[in-house]
């Protein structure tokens, strides 16, 4: 089976909080396909817990290139997946 079908496959519906949460990174730097790029957005005009999180990490992005840090710390990686976590949980 195509892996790139798997990736994608649950976009057909809309991504979920963990599609967003694992391609959010690509969504930053605009390597999204068009498509794609829109089903986020919409997901992420309607989701909370995606909005939370979306801007916890654009403010971990602004402040790491700050420090000119190569990479953001597993320990908040970590933080942030265990808050998106507990958010879903609660819908
Ligand atoms: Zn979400």
């Amino acid at each position: 089976m195509n892996p790139l079908k798997l990736v994608f496959r649950p976009f057909m519906r809309g991504p979920s909080c963990e599609d967003v949460n694992r391609f959010l990174c690509e969504y930053m730097e605009g390597t999204l396909p068009e498509k794609t790029r829109a089903k986020f957005q919409a997901h992420l005009s309607n989701c909370s817990a995606c909005i939370s999180y979306f801007e916890q990490y654009k403010a971990t992005v602004e402040m790491v290139n700050e420090q000119k840090a190569i990479s953001i710390p597993d320990q908040l990686v970590e933080r942030t997946l265990d808050f998106l976590k507990a958010n879903i949980h609660r819908n």
